[in-house]
């Protein structure tokens, strides 16, 4: 497929920040061919273009990048609605342990269909529960990665650290170590495409400090590094989680990082909110990235993430929706504002611009994901993920800058949406997988896991 997209506002995020107040996007086959102003260059008419965008009124920017989600927990919205994380955690763990194949596909389906339907063209799944019987789990989420058309990098969780263990999670959810790591292997084997255009790679994903036992930490580290796949776990998170960190393990959850293994270019932590200068500036060093959840982070009262200060010292930044059960939007669009505002809140208005919110959502992520030389931005070679937004609506009218009106408007509707060229959403709606059968699906499949769950 050859499309042409012109007249729309461009905004690139290039190294160079590069914009166009109207211009062109020509995408052929797989690849992004060219980006400029004006309309597509003179002589483009004569080559063969099986469809030309008149995208006026919109603004085209780069898919964008989901870095940590839960997609399993969609069948789990709107429970422990004034919890803490652990609390929150206790109360959702007994309801998890009866996910199995189905439950999982229909959830995995609705929350990649929202995730299409607010601007994310690829999505980083973290699935850490795998009830005893229940089966190979990643398969269902990469068959509706499939169905959507979103590039996937399924993270292989675990968690082996149960109560008797002295962790937090029931030792009906937990499993064994070894088995962990068997199973984690042979899901390299069996999804993980290292190609350029690759729309499903595996990363190596054990849950948490306080789910993970410190050999599993440590044997996962090497595991990923032996396969060259990359390595994503929850960090600091919340003060709960350090205090028990310092109580238990006698260290900082970064410093238990480090000792395990766990910084490096190859590593994104999901969260990263409770470091100290000096965690801040290793994470910089190391070029460990941070998967930035803000609403989840709000929904929870985790705390604020230092994202200014991440990026200062120059550490990768992406942004992450993680699990709808903490966060029931599960839209990625809407995290560009809320990471702005958050930002704010803790470091006054000049400390998160609405250019820096969209960079984290597209080349902070890509970064995060070791994939900025193939996403992230529009340029020419790159591959063909991109979002067109509809800001000439009521909502966003009089807005004289497109990236202003996206961030700070309104989330826009999606008039277009490419992924590796291929059209997922269209004026708003998923065109890959009905929403109608999506939704019945999701309502089925959460009343059957609370109908599983223990009273
Ligand atoms: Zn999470």
């Amino acid at each position: 497929m050859r499309i042409v997209i012109e007249n729309a506002a461009i905004a690139t995020v290039d190294a160079a920040g590069t914009e166009h107040a109207a211009g062109h996007v020509v995408v052929d086959g797989g690849l992004i061919e060219a980006v400029g102003a004006g309309p597509a260059p003179a002589g483009e008419a004569d080559r063969h273009v099986d469809r030309r965008v008149d995208a006026t009124g919109c603004l085209v920017t780069p898919g964008l990048v989901n870095t940590h989600h839960h997609l399993y927990q969609w069948a789990t919205r709107g429970l422990a609605q004034q919890s803490t994380l652990f609390e929150w955690l206790v109360e959702l763990y007994p309801v998890w342990a009866g996910i199995d194949d189905e439950i999982t596909h229909a959830a995995a389906l609705a929350g990649l269909v929202r995730l299409a339907k607010t601007g994310c063209t690829t999505v980083a799944d973290h699935h850490y529960v795998f009830p005893r019987g229940a089966g190979d789990l990643l398969a269902p989420i990469v068959a509706a990665a499939g169905a959507v058309g979103v590039r996937l990098h399924a993270v292989r969780g675990s968690m082996d650290r149960g109560e008797s263990r002295g962790g937090l999670p029931p030792d009906s959810v937990v499993e064994d170590g070894d088995e962990a790591l068997a199973a984690t292997a042979e899901a390299i084997d069996r999804y993980h495409d290292p190609a350029r255009e690759s729309f499903v790679r595996v990363a190596v994903g054990p849950c948490s400090p306080f789910t993970v036992t410190t050999e599993l930490m440590s044997q996962a580290a090497e595991l990923a590094r032996a396969r060259g796949v990359r390595l994503h776990t929850h960090l600091a998170e919340t003060v709960d989680e350090e205090e028990q960190c310092l109580a238990e393990l006698g260290c900082t959850p970064m410093e238990y990082a480090e000792r395990t293994g766990w910084l490096g270019e190859d590593v994104w932590l999901a969260h990263g909110i409770h470091f100290a200068d000096g965690a801040v500036a290793r994470l910089g060093a190391t070029g460990t990235g941070v998967a930035h959840c803000p609403t989840s982070n709000a929904r929870l009262g985790a705390g604020t993430a230092r994202v200014a200060d991440l990026l200062a010292a120059g550490a990768p930044v992406g942004l992450g929706v993680d699990g709808a059960a903490s966060n029931e939007d599960g839209g990625l669009g809407v995290e560009l504002r809320q990471s702005a505002y958050l930002a704010r809140l803790r470091g006054g208005p000049a400390s998160l611009s609405a250019r820096d919110a969209l960079r984290l959502a597209t080349m902070g992520g890509a970064r995060c994901l070791g994939r900025q030389d193939e996403l992230g931005s529009l340029e020419p070679g790159k591959l063909a993920d991109l979002a067109v937004w509809r800001i000439d609506g009521v909502e966003h009218a009089g807005i004289a800058d497109p990236v202003a009106a996206l961030v700070f408007g309104a989330l826009p509707s999606v008039a277009l949406l490419l992924a590796g060229g291929r059209p997922v959403v269209e004026e708003g709606a998923c065109r890959t997988v009905s929403e109608v059968d999506t939704a019945a699906g999701l309502r089925a499949a959460s009343a059957a896991l609370l109908k599983k769950a223990p009273r």
